[in-house]
């Protein structure tokens, strides 16, 4: 392809610019270089490895778990006049013959295939035998354990590093979750190095977390003034959503309940209403979203804890797709952790119940973070946001900051000093110079570290550890039961050669969002 990538983003695709991490992620490829890209749904992945198959020579080959939208894919890249075809389970055989022909004769652009397919013996061997443009994984997430959604056919994609040594592979997914994203590069033999994360802020979403005290009385208090707007309530049961649903209808509100046992077509029915504004405000469990498409949402509130960031994320982003300012309130209580924690306790694969209580720790982690919100949430999925973002309740009521420095010094030795091989609950008890039979059998009272915080509370060096961890100091080992590590960032701390401040901790009696007249 002559021309310049941009050159191609107009004439084949009609956009007039890229958009911020397109174009270095497609140069790259084009000069052969690999890369790993984190962007949310609708972010504009595909374009990222599209262009670069057209500006090399060879076919690109695109993985994909999902069947049914490669067809779709195609046909789109088909009437841009991309030479594109796809090699899956659902071609009948004599189309699935002219599809290799095609790709023997070099007549293909871009080919969307079937993990299972392409690993295959014999269609690596094919594969041998043609140029190459890039290899492109899809949905890259599947490839974890650590995801939502594994795969096995995902786990041989691995090989294709030292099978096709010479070939640019990208790897692309939404699910930018810290330990997936790990496993991801190391199964796939990425280098950080390649990461290209953004476009994870919302920024006209206003994150809002209150303490929970009276649930109800305080929904009704943000729903007011707001009865006109569309908006999601998400509770994490079914009897809650029924519960609050009806308390609304009582209240004079326009509210119907979502979950998944109730009948399909009662589902559809509400959907629809939904969508065509007859009902305002949908109360429903985590089964209701997926796939709506209605982009005047205006708020989201959680009612219980969502089980994780990633849920979070991606149920307030439905609320203000149409750009316009939108209220993500979550409801916070001690009690709720109780229940996620119960939910998460059933489960009987213990690797699995590892990983979700890391990830609704992480969650609580959010809740109770008292630097601005955004940050923390980008800084979850690796994205980075450099000021506060001003539209969030903490940079809105920013809470009175102290300086720690003297106590992150005392709480980044007492890690170093139990050998970085105890999680936050041992390192507090240590600080605070606890009596606690299994600490004196270790000999950590012996420890230079031992006592020297006695006079500062178990929440305080709570609220201390965590901040820490969120800002990068301390790492939690989450194989290794959310073992407690020093990172690289800690050294000039603990040699004094830099300050600490963190939010003073404070009883929450945060005002509600007010409802702002549009
Ligand atoms: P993802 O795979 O990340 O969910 P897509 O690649 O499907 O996202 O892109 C989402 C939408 O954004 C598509 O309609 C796509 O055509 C559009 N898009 C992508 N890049 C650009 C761009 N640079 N300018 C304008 N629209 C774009
Ligand atoms: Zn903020």
């Amino acid at each position: 392809m002559n021309g310049t990538p941009l050159e191609s983003l107009k004439k084949i695709f009609g956009y007039t610019t890229f958009r911020p991490p397109q174009q270095e992620i497609i140069e790259g490829l084009i000069r052969g270089e690999d890369a790993f890209v984190l962007m949310p749904t609708g972010g504009g992945k595909s374009l990222c490895y599209q262009i670069p198959a057209l500006h090399r020579p060879g076919v690109g080959i695109v993985v994909s778990p999902l069947i049914s939208l490669m067809k779709d894919q195609v046909d789109a890249l088909v009437a841009c006049g991309v030479r594109a075809a796809f090699y899956n389970s659902s071609l009948k055989s004599e189309e699935a013959r002219q599809v290799l022909a095609l790709l023997h004769r070099e007549e293909l652009d871009l080919l969307y295939v079937a993990p299972e397919r392409l690993m295959s013996e014999g269609f690596v061997e094919r594969l041998r035998e043609i140029p190459i443009a890039l290899f492109a994984i899809d949905e890259a997430h599947c490839i974890s354990q650590w995801g939502h959604d594994f795969r096995p056919e995902y786990a041989k994609l691995g090989q294709l590093r030292q099978l096709f040594p010479k070939i640019p592979l990208i790897a692309l997914t939404a699910t930018a979750e810290p330990h997936t994203r790990k496993d991801i590069l190391e199964r796939l033999g990425l280098s950080p190095s390649q990461c290209y994360v953004s476009g994870f802020d919302r920024p006209n979403i206003r994150y809002t977390v209150l303490q929970k005290l009276k649930p109800f009385a305080q929904l009704s208090n943000f729903l007011q003034g707001r009865r006109e707007e569309a908006g999601i309530v998400y509770c994490l049961s079914r009897k809650r959503v029924e519960k609050v649903s009806e308390q609304l209808r009582d209240a004079g509100f326009s509210a119907a309940s979502y979950h998944a046992g109730l009948p399909a077509a009662q589902r559809q029915r509400v959907q629809e209403d939904f969508l065509r504004d007859d009902v305002r405000i949908i109360v429903a469990t985590v089964a209701f979203g997926m796939g709506i498409d209605k982009s005047n949402i205006r708020y989201v509130v959680h009612y219980d804890i969502p089980k994780n960031i990633e849920s979070y994320y991606q149920e307030t982003g439905r609320a203000g797709r149409d750009g316009l300012a939108a209220e993500a309130l979550l409801l916070f209580g001690y009690g709720d952790i109780v229940l996620a924690r119960s939910l998460i306790e059933n489960s009987d694969n213990p690797e699995q119940k590892r990983i979700e209580l890391h990830k609704l720790n992480t969650m609580v982690g959010f809740a109770e973070a008292l630097s601005c919100r955004r940050q923390v949430l980008l800084g979850y999925f690796g994205d980075r946001l450099e000021q506060d973002c001003g539209n969030c309740d903490i940079c809105l009521n920013p809470p009175e900051l102290v300086d720690v420095t003297e106590d992150a010094r005392k709480a980044l030795s007492c890690v170093f000093r139990v050998d970085q091989r105890f999680g936050v609950g041992h390192v507090i008890e240590v600080l605070r110079g606890s009596k606690k039979e299994r600490l004196l059998q270790l000999g950590h009272d012996h420890l230079s570290t031992y006592g020297i915080g006695a006079e500062k509370s178990q929440e305080y060096w709570g609220s201390v550890l965590r901040h820490l961890v969120q800002q990068g100091y301390l790492e939690q080992d989450v194989s290794n039961y959310s073992v407690l590590k020093l990172s690289e960032s800690a050294r000039p701390v603990l040699r004094g050669e830099q300050t600490l401040r963190m939010a003073k901790p404070r009883a929450k009696t945060v005002a509600l969002p007010k409802a702002v007249r549009r």
